[in-house]
């Protein structure tokens, strides 16, 4: 997609990615809500979780296991952290490509807002 932000940032034409892969990048949130505030997408763009198809399996397991490997990065694999998908304007989703925010750094209140 030219003109989706986050497919720009997976093609490293704005902003700095922390981890990429072949299906798969992560940056610090422009907007941080905690000492670790990490988005993972995938770089194939998908407009959001409810667009996922069966074929999207595999990926969205493997950002799960990037998400660990990156909260281990950050040394919050112990103390804790949170994955959080918005999907829809009703829960947040500002952003029309699917994206996970890793969250974590402080004590997470339950529920969400
Ligand atoms: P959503 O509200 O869709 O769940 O999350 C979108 C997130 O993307 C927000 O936390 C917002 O701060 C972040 N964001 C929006 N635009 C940009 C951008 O251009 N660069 C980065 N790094 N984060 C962005
Ligand atoms: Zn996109």
């Amino acid at each position: 997609m030219d003109d989706c932000i986050f497919c720009k940032i997976a093609r490293k034409e704005i902003g700095k990615l922390v981890y990429e892969d072949d299906t798969a990048a992560a940056f610090d949130d422009l907007n941080p809500r905690a000492p670790t505030h990490v988005l993972i997408i995938p770089k194939k763009h998908i407009e959001q979780l409810a667009a996922l198809l069966p074929e999207d399996a595999a990926l969205i397991g493997h950002i799960m296991e990037v998400a660990n490997a990156i909260a281990a990065q950050k040394s919050i694999a112990s103390s804790g952290y949170r994955v959080v998908v918005n999907n829809g304007r009703a829960a947040g989703q500002s952003v029309d490509h699917l994206h996970f925010h890793l969250i974590g750094g402080r004590a997470l209140g339950w529920p969400p807002g």
